[in-house]
This record gives C-alpha cells, structure tokens and sequence, in this order.
C-alpha cells in the first residue's frame, strides 16, 4: 500500500519545528505530496489542481504551534478543506413535495441503480412509514426489470406490474399514474444505464424526466470510478440534471477521490453512500469520514484539532525556552500533567493514533490514567513553593508531610520524583540537541 498521507509529509516537514509560520516553500514542498496523495486515491486531475490552490491560499502564513509537528498543521489544513469540499453538512433525500414524489435513479450499467432504488425504498418505508412504489424502467437488459420485482419481494416493497413491449418514458408515465391512484407518497424510477455515456441515453433521461417531473434526481455512481468521475457527473448534470449522488461500493477498496471531483465539478450533495449487497447497506454520507479515507489515516485529524484546541502555543514556547536553558521542575511538569489531562490522557492521546487502539486497555491497566494525574498534581500542590522549584531537597521527613497533606503515599511520592528525573533529563538532552517541542511534540 501506499505510505499514509501524514508519513510524507512528517518525512517533509518535521524539520521545521521551531519555525513560527509555514513559509510558501514549505507548504509547496508538502503540496506535492498532497497532490500525489490526492491523485493516488482517484481524485480527477482538474479538481486536484483548484483544491490544492486553496489549501495553499490557507496554509502559507498559518502560525505554527510548537506543540504540533508542521506536516500535521497542513494535514489538518488539507483535511478541512476537503471536507469543506465535499460539503459540511449532512443532505437527506428531499421529499418536500406534493404526492406522490418521484426519485429518479440515473447512471451508468452497473453502477448499483437498481440496488440503490430498493435499498432507499426499505429505508424510506422502514424509518419514515412511506409508502412506496418502485418501477423499473430498463427495458434494454433482459430481465431487469425482473431484477427490480425479487428485490421489491425481498424488502416488502410494491413493485410496478411488467407490462412486456413498454417504451421507458411509457412506463414512467404509468409508475406516475400509479402512484398518484394508489395514495403512494413516494414513486422511485429505476432507469437504465449504458456501459459508457451516450447520446441516445441522454436523450431517454430527458424524456422521462420531462414526463415524469422527478423531485430528485440521484445520481448513481460507484466509488471506484477514477478520472472518468469527472466526466460522468459533469455530462449527467449539464444534460439531465441532477440534485444529488448516491455513492455505491464504499465498501470495496475505492479511496474516494470520486466523491471529491463529483461534488466538485456538480456542487450537487452527495446524499448517500452504499456500503454492500445487502437491502440495508445504505447509510448516510459523512464528509469527514471520506475525507479520511481520501488521505488514508487513522483520527490522526483529531488529535491535532485537540493538541490545538488545548495547548497555548505561548506556553509551549515558553516551554520550549526552559528546556533549552536544562531547567525543568514541578511547575513545570505540573504543567505537562494538566496538558496531559486535557488531553483525555494517555489513552485518549494514543487510541486516536492508528493502529494504538488496542495499547489503550494496556495502558489502562497500568493505570496511566485520570485518577493517576491527580493524585500527581495533589502532591505537586502540597509541596512548598521551594520544594516545587527544587525537588532535591525533598527528604523523609517532608515526604511524610506532603503524603499526608496530599492523601498519597511515600512511594507515590518517589514515583512521581523518578518521573521528574526522567523527564528532566530528557529535556535537558533535548534541549542541547537545539530542538523544541514539549512533552506533547515527542508523544504525537
Ligand atoms: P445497475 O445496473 O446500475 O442497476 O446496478 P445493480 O443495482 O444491478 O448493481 C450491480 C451489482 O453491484 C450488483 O451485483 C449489486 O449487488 C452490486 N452493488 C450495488 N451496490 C453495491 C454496494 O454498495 N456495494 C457492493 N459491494 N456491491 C453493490
Ligand atoms: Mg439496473
């Protein structure tokens, strides 16, 4: 497989730590590596061209916290910005019309339309109490139109009677009919495709479309399909017109570069994504979940918005200063723990790296949690301001005081002086090695 993403642009980026903004070198350096990754996971030439112009736009002169290593700013950049592209919010079917209403499913051979048609129709009838009617109007593939009659047995769900020597636009107009006489408050048209856009196609969309007046027409596409997206959104939508697209085959190795270049190209929501063969394998789309998929990473893009959300880049800095000069003491490191804290601990911070969720239980188990973090702070403010700033002086005797002002135990105390040592000593290493970064900048 490909390296992830956030791998290249570490390898690319990292070395600028300390830097106060990212330069326009730097963000074309990682720009390349955008495009690449954008072009891996299918994304149409055309559109990876206009979105990484506007990831340059954001990124060149974004300040850079010292807590958050500079390729995960502009993958966190790059992230946003895809899902601003796919679109932020949530669109459902829109059914907001008089009865009956009809969805048009339109797209090539193959693409899941009639998958899909049954799939909305159970949704549809299961989670909203409609009553719907499906027909199929692929006269062209022998049965079918009998295809779409199983599945309408399988899901409960009434199917249109075959009538044999029917024209499309005829069937449409008998579905309509159907529907409006049967009290149905839903008709979904099942069309049918060809192995590539054509002319004759185009025109046998518009004339149903025109009979038919559809309230929503779908586009029915599957996730694998590459550059070609481009193409067929772009000639579906000048031509029929769409109002939304469904994506089929989620579930297969498509890394959902056809969603980006179709909402793209259409502007048209994408409503829908399925997710198998089965009736219920149709769920709704959420942006953030394929842009992730579109740069192959784990929740890598929360751990960033968290680092940012709750670290003062000041402080860091400020941080950073101290361990330069090798000094480090319990303010300090009571400093590290409520970071660590906000953080939602040491599991909270590693279960959102990929591939670390299951350390999180042993991490759990060893107690590196919450309650170990206020125990540490307890006895952190128990100790006298001379204590804090020099921990060397801490004997028995003001072990024992701090233990029971604290509620804690010698040994506790001792843990917590050994992890101050630690700590302190790698800082002070660092800190030689010219390098900031707090605690936190090592751990992501
Ligand atoms: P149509 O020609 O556009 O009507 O396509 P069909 O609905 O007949 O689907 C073609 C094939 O794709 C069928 O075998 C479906 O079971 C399968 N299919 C449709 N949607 C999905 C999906 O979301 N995931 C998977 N894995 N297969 C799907
Ligand atoms: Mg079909």
């Amino acid at each position: 497989m490909f390296d992830s993403l956030q791998d290249r642009l570490g390898s690319i980026l990292n070395g600028l730590t300390g830097r106060g903004a990212l330069s326009e070198k730097d963000v074309n350096a990682a720009l390349r590596e955008v495009r690449r990754a954008l072009l891996e996971a299918d994304v149409a030439l055309e559109v990876v061209r206009g979105f990484t112009d506007r990831v340059r736009d954001k990124a060149v002169g974004a300040e850079l916290l010292k807590s958050i290593k500079p390729g995960q700013m502009v993958v966190k950049i790059v992230h946003d910005e895809l899902v601003a592209t796919l679109g932020e919010t949530q669109e459902p079917i829109d059914l907001n019309a008089p009865a009956p209403v009809v969805l048009m499913m339109v797209g090539l051979q193959g693409s899941g339309k009639t998958t899909t048609s049954a799939k909305i129709a159970k949704r549809l009838t299961d989670r909203q109490r409609k009553k719907v009617l499906m027909a199929s109007l692929d006269t062209r593939r022998p049965a079918a139109q009998e295809q779409l009659k199983v599945l309408g047995e399988q899901t409960g769900v009434t199917t249109l009677p075959i009538i044999a020597g029917q024209d499309p636009v005829a069937i449409a107009s008998r579905a309509k009919e159907a529907g409006k006489l049967g009290g149905y408050d839903v008709v979904i048209l099942d069309t049918a495709g060809r192995t590539h856009i054509d002319e004759p196609l185009m025109v046998e969309m518009a004339e149903i479309k025109a009979r038919a007046a559809p309230h929503e027409i779908l586009l029915v596409a599957d996730s694998l399909t590459g550059q070609d997206a481009v193409n067929l959104a772009r000639s579906f939508d000048e031509r029929v017109g769409i109002t939304g697209i469904v994506l089929t085959r989620v579930d297969g190795d498509g890394r959902g570069g056809a969603a980006l270049s179709m909402r793209a190209v259409t502007g048209k929501p994408i409503k829908l994504i399925g997710t198998g063969e089965k009736m219920d394998a149709l769920e709704d789309f959420h942006p953030a979940r394929i842009a992730d998929r579109i740069l192959g990473m784990g929740d890598i893009v929360s751990l960033v918005e968290r680092a940012a959300e709750n670290i003062d880049a000041e402080k860091a800095a400020a941080m950073a200063k101290k361990m330069q000069s090798g000094k480090f003491d319990m303010n300090d490191l009571a400093d590290q723990i409520r970071q660590m804290q906000k953080m939602g601990g040491m599991g909270g911070m590693l279960g959102m790296l990929p591939g670390i969720g299951k350390m999180k239980d042993q991490i759990a188990a060893a107690g590196l949690d919450d309650k170990l973090f206020k125990r540490q702070l307890a006895i952190i403010s128990s100790m006298t301001a001379a204590e804090r700033k020099n921990p060397g002086i801490l004997k028995n005797s003001r072990k024992k005081r701090i233990a029971s002002g604290s509620g804690t135990s010698a040994a506790d105390i001792n843990k917590l002086l050994k992890m101050h040592r630690q700590m302190a000593d790698v800082m002070k290493a660092m800190g030689k090695g010219g390098k900031g970064g707090g605690m936190m900048g090592r751990m992501v």
